[in-house]
């Protein structure tokens, strides 16, 4: 035990302190990185800064481990655990990365310059720039989609951030304490404690399977009156949950969540939301108010503003509705230096954190070949700029070999490792590859894969350690149901 803990703590201190790194160089190309999601931090994780100075601007000064937000947004993992500071991917590399916290609001590729705002409270004198690039990764993501609805934005909860996980889970507390205030009549607390949850995709299946796991793991003993009033609500606009799942698992879910007595409405369409409740369009097209006290909007994802202005600039070339639109090697049509990686990016996959972050691996590699391609076209104009000697000639030659295997760059190939979603009740779900075939796989045992997987992928043992300490805290003492 002695020697483990020697080593997790010689390991951790190593992971801790920062290396010494070259300062950025003049002479070397800029490389400015959108974005701190999947994409922008695979890349950053992998990516040799020797030949870029890089820039990295972003909203948020973090990565955040988004598979794991709905079990935030119940407690039982805290926030802190699923979120890395940028400065931490970086801190380790070559040459140092500049890391600003700022919106990306105008990209022009002709200029190639990046316009970016300054979001935080406070401000200081300069709050709004402009920078310059010479390669542009752009990495933003998506937003929410709310289709227009009436009422979405304002009396929903989203679970697509960090502060939408914390704003469901005050308000999910807020529900319980007012349905618990004395001379609440039956419907008023039936009303607070009905819970609607918008989407039947991965997202909203396993928020609605965290309330439940809360639910019966720890509101049962502390809230033991209200226990049996709580409602979960499923809403979801195609035939079935989780489309992207096969036939067998969506079976095993709906028949899992049916046990868990959580209502999954299908064919049906959430038209409006109010403060107190939803409206409902039934398959049968009729339409009813269902009262509630809380709706999570988990109806899937748009393109965010400076993404759809960047493609209105190259019109010719970007014409996918669905995100930018790029060839074999990630380069955005109708561009030379830019690339688009994640959600922000049109390709023939669901938009998910596994291609993301294989994207930004790639990219790294392709980074790197084009760094190396750069210096050999530098170092090829001095020669030939220079005076022509017996020696030159043959490292001109070779040079102009190299130069051509360097033009060849290997095109993005998708690996898919399977799909996993957690359905509470400690039963996870999971489609992987198997043998050319495919293994559909539902359980406890999946579920416990499903915990190893993630655990696994998380990208740092720091984040590694305080997850597994945040499922042993909940295992011991339960979650925390103060606000
Ligand atoms: P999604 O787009 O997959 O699902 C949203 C669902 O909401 C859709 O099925 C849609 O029909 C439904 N919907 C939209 N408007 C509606 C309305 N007005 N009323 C009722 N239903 C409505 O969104 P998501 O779950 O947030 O996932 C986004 C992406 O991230 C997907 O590509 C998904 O595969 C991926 N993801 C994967 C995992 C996982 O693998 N565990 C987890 C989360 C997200």
């Amino acid at each position: 035990t002695i020697g483990s803990l020697g080593a997790f703590y010689y390991v951790a201190q190593k992971d801790k302190t920062p290396g010494v790194q070259l300062p950025h160089d003049p002479e070397k190309k800029t490389l400015v990185v959108l974005g701190s999601g999947w994409g922008a931090t695979s890349l950053l994780k992998s990516l040799d800064t020797t030949d870029y100075n890089v820039i990295v601007i972003s909203p948020k000064n973090y990565f955040l481990f988004t598979p794991l937000l709905p079990s935030v947004a119940v407690g039982t993992l805290n926030p802190r655990s699923i979120i890395q500071p940028t400065r931490y991917v970086t801190r380790h590399k070559t040459r140092q990365v500049s890391v600003i916290e700022a919106s990306a609001t105008e990209v022009d590729p002709i200029a190639k310059t990046v316009k970016f705002a300054d979001t935080s409270e406070i401000q200081g004198e300069v709050a709004e720039t402009s920078i310059k690039y010479d390669y542009l990764v752009f990495a933003v993501g998506a937003e929410v989609q709310t289709f227009g609805i009436p009422g979405v934005k304002e009396h929903s909860c989203f679970m697509k951030e960090l502060e939408d996980a914390e704003k469901m889970q005050r308000r999910f507390l807020d529900c319980l304490e007012s349905a618990a205030f004395p001379g609440q009549s039956q419907d008023e607390v039936n009303r607070l404690l009905h819970m609607v949850v918008v989407g039947g995709g991965p997202t909203g299946v396993e928020v609605s399977g965290e309330i439940h796991d809360f639910l019966e793991e720890d509101l049962r003993s502390w809230y033991p009156e209200l226990a049996n009033s709580v409602r979960i609500t499923l809403v979801e606009a195609l035939p079935s949950v989780l489309p992207m799942f096969s036939k067998q698992l969506i079976d095993y879910t709906e028949s899992t969540f049916k046990e868990a007595k959580i209502d999954i409405l299908t064919k049906t369409m959430v038209k409006e939301i109010k403060e107190k409740s939803v409206v409902l369009q039934r398959p049968d097209k009729s339409i009813v108010e269902v009262p509630c006290g809380l709706v999570i909007w988990a109806a899937g994802n748009k393109l965010r503003k400076v993404t759809q202005d960047l493609m209105a600039r190259l019109p010719q070339a970007q014409t996918n509705r669905r995100g930018v639109a790029v060839d074999a090697h990630l380069r955005m049509e109708g561009t030379d230096s830019i690339w688009a990686i994640g959600d922000c990016a049109a390709t023939s996959y669901a938009p998910t954190a596994q291609v993301a972050s294989q994207q930004g691996a790639y990219l790294a590699r392709i980074l790197a070949q084009i760094a190396k391609r750069d210096n050999l076209e530098v170092r090829l104009k001095t020669l030939q700029d220079g005076p022509q000697t017996e020696e030159t000639k043959p490292e001109i030659a070779s040079i102009e070999r190299q130069l051509v295997k360097t033009e060849k760059l290997r095109p993005f190939h998708y690996s898919h490792q399977g799909s996993l979603a957690y359905i509470g009740s400690d039963k996870a779900i999971a489609d992987l590859p198997f043998f050319n075939g495919n293994l559909a796989t539902g359980g406890v045992a999946t579920f416990l894969f499903w915990r190893s997987a993630y655990l696994s992928t998380l990208f740092s043992l720091r984040n590694r350690t305080l997850v597994a300490t945040d499922w042993i805290k909940v295992k011991l003492f339960g979650r925390d149901v103060s606000r």
